[in-house]
């Protein structure tokens, strides 16, 4: 744990496990609700100073910090493979991705701007400023341990907050790695402090209730999600909520089948379908379901699971048995209502993996509105395929869900795409496109998706409030 500019060690450790193997890799403390509560007082005493720098200094830091991130590109990448199982290509794609908010932000800390507005009254003048919004906690999850982290980070103190972070308990290696970078970059002490624990409600609790702390930023599940907005409530803490989505693909029938069944193929199984973009009901037109069909069944068939550090392995684990489990219910409840299982459809124990957390790249046909896959959330390698005949039924099929994140379309006719595009409910829409994310980018979800917006010239502003002065003159 990292509090006010010091490491903590301390005899209460708990492990962490590469999920490709079952071996623990690492212990970490196990920090509880003191832990968070010094860390709070911490964030409260640095705040003062740090939010007094100019934001060319605090610039500088964020800048500083995206430089040590991409030197350390590689040893960063090789633990998030050990940490949290995904190919090495994509977490060194994430190191990137992560990287580039820390950028993103040291250039918009310099665009703060606030505004004059004219007044009716000829004697008044009305000036508006943003200020920080204060002690800042954060809540991140494990699929994306390194960016999730960077995307509340960089902007919370690029606008002159102090934080304190708790990361994932599966994957808090790679939160202590990203801490490193910040106390190397020199950032003052208690401006960003970790608190790393195999426990998160007592952690939780202290957050949401503490009055020091006047916002909580938040990814996981929406479950949690609620919980914390709801503990919040009581003293109106600032939330910004980054939770589950349950994103439709759609192939209509003027799309090209292949290309959209590659498409499907490489965002569905990306960190082993472990995001919350990911396609979980892929509607496709009947008309060319079968050209679709065909070549996703050959693109999985070339998918093969592994340790993430064998390059011919383009899947890797789930992150625990509970997630294999639930992928397995839904895999076997959609078969068990009629679904057709085209490929995979159970764990994977052989050629060495036996002690992994493995679920075979499945693919699924014929799915419907009454199974629990066309329902929940996945998290898991499983496309799921829904025929559709008619353009306006689908789009109400796509919006009939409370989640409301990512969305996906496939056409080649512009007008339907434009229509689409207004018609869905969710926070992020790739058109022909699978993937509609950047640093430089609103990120964040509709409905129970979430609240709020990550990344872009929006993210900053979750971190601000707005001051008015009237000034009679
Ligand atoms: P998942 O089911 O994908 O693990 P969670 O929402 O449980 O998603 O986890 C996301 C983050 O929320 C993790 O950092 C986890 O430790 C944390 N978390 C889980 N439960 C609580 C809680 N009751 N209070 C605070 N944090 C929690």
């Amino acid at each position: 744990m990292y509090i006010d500019g010091e490491w903590l060690t301390s005899d209460s450790q708990f492990p962490v496990s590469n999920p490709a193997s079952g071996e623990t890799i690492g212990h970490v403390v196990d920090g509880d609700a003191t832990h968070a509560k010094r860390a709070i007082e911490a964030a409260s005493r640095a705040l003062p100073g740090w939010a007094a720098q100019t934001p060319y200094a605090r610039s500088a830091y964020l800048y500083r910090a995206y430089q040590l991130m991409l030197e350390q590109h590689s040893q960063l990448a090789e633990l998030m493979t050990r940490e949290q199982g995904k190919p090495l290509k994509a977490a060194m794609n994430e190191v990137k991705y992560a990287a580039d908010f820390l950028l993103w932000f040291a250039e918009e800390a310099k665009r703060i701007y606030g505004e004059t507005i004219p007044s009716a009254r000829a004697d008044q003048r009305f000036i508006v400023q943003k200020q920080p919004v204060g002690v800042v906690a954060a809540v991140t999850p494990w699929n994306y341990p390194i960016s999730m982290l960077t995307r509340k980070l960089g902007p919370a103190l690029a606008a002159g907050c102090s934080v304190v972070l708790k990361p994932a308990e599966s994957t808090p290696l790679c939160a202590i790695a990203v801490f490193k970078i910040l106390e190397e970059a020199g950032l003052p002490p208690g401006v960003a402090n970790l608190v790393t624990s195999s426990n998160p409600k007592p952690i939780g609790d202290v957050f949401c209730t503490h009055p020091a702390v006047r916002k909580l930023t938040f990814t996981g599940s929406t479950a949690v999600g609620k919980q914390l907005a709801t503990a919040c409530a009581p003293q109106l803490k600032r939330v910004s909520m980054e939770l589950g989505g349950h994103a439709p693909f759609i192939v209509f029938e003027d799309a090209d089948p292949v290309h959209a069944a590659k498409g499907a193929a490489l965002v569905k199984f990306l960190n082993t379908g472990q995001a919350c973009i990911s396609p979980n009901r892929i509607f496709v037109h009947r008309s060319i379901i079968d050209p679709f069909l065909a070549t996703l069944t050959s693109r999985i068939a070339a998918l093969q699971a592994g340790d993430g550090f064998n390059p011919a392995n383009s899947i890797g684990p789930l992150i625990n048995e509970a997630a294999i489990a639930k992928v397995d219910r839904q895999v076997q409840d959609a078969v068990a209502r009629g679904a057709t299982l085209l490929a995979g459809g159970s764990r994977l124990t052989d050629n060495g993996l036996e002690n992994g957390c493995f679920y075979g790249a499945t693919l699924l046909s014929n799915v419907s509105p009454e199974m629990l896959i066309y329902q929940e959330e996945t998290f898991g390698p499983v496309a799921a395929v829904v025929p559709f005949d008619d353009q306006d039924d689908v789009i109400a099929m796509a919006n009939d869900t409370t989640y409301g994140l990512a969305a996906y379309i496939y056409t080649q006719n512009l007008s339907r795409a434009y229509r689409a595009f207004e018609q869905l409910h969710f926070g992020i829409i790739g058109i022909n496109d699978i993937n509609p994310t950047s640093a430089a980018a609103p990120f964040g979800g509709m409905k129970e998706s979430g609240l709020g917006r990550e990344g872009a010239r929006e993210g900053i502003e979750e971190y601000l409030e707005t001051k008015l002065g009237g000034l009679s003159i």
